[in-house]
């Protein structure tokens, strides 16, 4: 550790004698990604899921989802990697009956994670690094790996139908994905060479495509229901001025759209009598499972052709209402998800529903949300393309395309950052609820004579102190030439970005000496956490009060007393008759008081020290302007000068 652990916050309002405190400096910086308003620049929404990505962009009227060259929006997030060639999405599919190991699907469940989750997976290896792998014929690849290049196709993609420099991308994450696996998402899109504007909350993204973060002043709580291929997400999100906050997420990583094929197929293999199909039988089956139970979402009834399975039968037919039958339970349980959710969010009733992924075509799943909600859920949009559009709506935000007074939608700080001051109190530096990108500044100053070092330690939380916040970095700033307590100057930076990740920096200004830290206020912490440590702040609040007040107290009484100690040593002979007894009195008095829980008292104790010793510290003024007049320093007056003084 260097030197002293705690240093004191530069306040501006205190100027009594003795006071160590300095003017503190709040210097805000707006901390957006500047561009030029002149010319559009192009920004793309990139949707990258689990089993469909797509990618669109807003020209300043419309959002578009780009298509390929057949026409479709969606690219099925599949890579085949042969010995000399890669394909991927619709190309690649075919490969996945008959070359499985070397056709990746499903990336994005490996994405950042770590592999004591996957090790019994046959196609996966570890690479030299220890990082996880798909073994294939073109090597290993790791799941960032599959990604970017899903990443690539669609950046490719993009560049076929907009002209000119792409200047970045919004990739949209899970609500509930870590740091670990938004880092690797990030990983992914550098790599394929996308300029990450933000990774933005696929709920988030939904909410925003249907314009929600402009409509309402009022606060109104969203619930996103997002059905997917592998994948079911709820999120509960509060929505206020614009901004969005997520109260919960719940589903279940294991339920989708992919099940319902499954149901199907087995549905199928009993009604053939099929007990043991071959693996490209079962693969034909679920593809035709799926395709049967997407045309049922637009009609009753379904006949598929099923020459393909080379058995005694030409044909297979589904009805919805069979289909209905098979996949009741799985829509069940999707429901008892948002039930878990609500709980957790501690709502009783949402305002609207917004339903995500291709799965909720299905109008069985649509009546449930609308029974589980008891309203009709949004769904103007395709709900496969709405978490791409409102993602290309932020990146244009994002790019500046759109005028200075325009809201910008971003999301809030969940808890306050902050750090540790004398005392062991924590200033809040940024405030819960802050939207993000932002930038603050405060100076601080050493505590003791002398000191060249200070430890900055970065908090999370409302609590007063720094035992009730949770610690997220300590790091240490030396190099600070020896000074009186109070000279130095130390400007602390805090600087969230857009995906959450805080940097802070200390500068001492005189020297420049310089010191940072990199820390992920969101890692680790759960909704959950976060609305257990705001209701201990509210909790607490009064107590906490006490408790700033009185360490406030205390340090100020210190400060004094420390102060008037070393004028005494130095200008002991300007005090008056009475006068030394009376202060040694007086700071007797305030440092046995200081000991004492009682900041009201210690401050009345403060104050009147304060004016006791009011006079000599205006003759030690006075002798100080003198001296600087003569050009003669402070410590090599003697008693003589100060005669010539008073009679001048
Ligand atoms: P993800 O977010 O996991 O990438 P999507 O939102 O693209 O997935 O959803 C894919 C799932 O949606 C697949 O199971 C697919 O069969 C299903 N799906 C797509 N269109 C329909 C439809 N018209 N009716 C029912 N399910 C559909
Ligand atoms: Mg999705």
């Amino acid at each position: 550790m260097a030197g002293d652990v705690l240093f004191v916050q530069a306040a501006g309002r205190d100027t009594r004698p003795g006071s160590l405190t300095m003017v503190l400096l709040q210097i805000s910086e707006p901390g957006e990604p500047t561009a030029s308003h002149h010319s559009r620049q192009i920004a793309l929404g990139i949707d990258l899921g689990t089993t469909n990505s797509l990618v669109a962009h807003f020209d300043g009227t419309e959002t578009q989802v780009l298509k390929d060259d057949a026409g479709r929006a969606a690219l099925p997030s599949v890579v085949y990697f042969g010995s000399d060639d890669t394909k991927i999405g619709y190309a690649a599919e075919p490969f996945s009956v008959t070359e499985p190991a070397n056709t990746v699907a499903s990336a994005k469940r490996l994405l950042g994670r770590a592999r004591e989750e996957f090790a019994d997976d046959p196609y996966l290896t570890l690479t030299q690094g220890g990082a996880l792998a798909f073994s294939t014929a073109a090597g290993d690849k790791t799941p960032v790996e599959v990604s970017s290049t899903i990443l690539s196709a669609l950046k490719c993609r993009a560049e076929q139908h907009l002209s000119g420099n792409i200047a970045g991308a919004v990739i949209t994450v899970p609500a509930y994905f870590d740091d670990a696996q938004r880092q690797a998402t990030r990983q992914a899109a550098e790599l394929s060479g996308i300029r990450v504007l933000r990774l933005l909350n696929e709920p988030t993204a939904a909410a925003v495509a249907y314009g929600l973060d402009a409509d309402a002043e009022e606060a109104s709580i969203l619930a996103v229901y997002d059905l997917g291929g592998g994948t079911f997400d709820i999120s509960i999100l509060r929505m206020r001025e614009g901004l969005f906050e997520v109260l919960a997420t719940g589903g279940d990583s294991a339920l989708g759209g992919d099940d319902f094929d499954r149901a199907i197929t087995d549905f199928w293999l009993a009604e053939l009598g099929l007990t043991q199909p071959s693996a490209i039988q079962r693969r034909v089956l679920l593809g035709l499972a799926r395709s049967a139970k997407e045309t049922l979402s637009a009609q009753q009834e379904v006949t598929m052709d099923c020459r393909a399975l080379d058995i005694d039968c030409a044909e297979l037919s589904l009805s919805r209402e069979v289909l209905e039958g098979l996949v009741g339970s799985l829509i069940d349980r999707t429901l008892q998800a948002c039930d878990v959710a609500l709980l957790d969010a501690e709502v009783d009733s949402v305002d609207r529903v917004v339903l995500v992924g291709g799965a909720t075509r299905m109008p069985r799943v649509r009546a449930a949300v609308t029974e589980c909600f008891g309203r009709e859920p949004l769904c103007r949009l395709d709900p496969d393309q709405v978490v791409a559009m409102g993602a290309a709506r932020q990146a244009d935000v994002l790019v500046g395309n759109r005028g200075e007074g325009e809201a910008l939608l971003l999301d809030v700080i969940p808890l306050s950052l902050g750090l540790e001051t004398y005392g062991g109190l924590v200033e809040k530096i940024i405030e819960r609820n802050s939207t993000i990108p932002v930038a603050r500044a405060q100076e601080f100053t050493t505590a003791r004579d002398g000191q060249t070092g200070l430890v900055v330690h970065v908090l999370q939380g409302e609590r007063e102190r720094v035992e009730d916040c949770r610690s997220l970095a300590r790091f240490e700033l030396t190099g600070i030439p020896p000074m009186v307590a109070g000279a130095a100057r130390i400007e602390v930076t805090f600087r969230v970005d857009a995906d959450g990740i805080l940097e802070v920096t200390a500068v001492e200004q005189l020297t420049g000496a310089r010191s940072e830290v990199i820390v992920k206020p969101a890692f680790g912490l759960d909704e959950t956490q976060i609305t257990e440590m705001l209701k201990a702040s509210y909790e607490f609040a009064a107590e906490d009060m006490t408790a700033r007040q009185l360490a406030e107290a205390r340090v100020e009484g210190e400060a004094l007393l420390a102060g008037l100690q070393s004028a005494m040593s130095q200008d002991g002979d300007l005090l008056v008759v009475d006068e030394a007894q009376h202060l040694k009195e007086g700071m007797q008095a305030l440092e046995g008081i200081l000991a004492a829980d009682d900041p009201q008292a210690i401050r009345e104790m403060t104050e009147q020290v304060g004016r006791v010793s009011e006079d000599f510290a205006a003759r030690r003024m006075d002798r100080s302007i003198q001296s600087a007049l003569k050009g003669v320093s402070l410590t090599s007056l003697d008693a003589d000068q100060t005669e010539e003084r008073s009679d001048s």
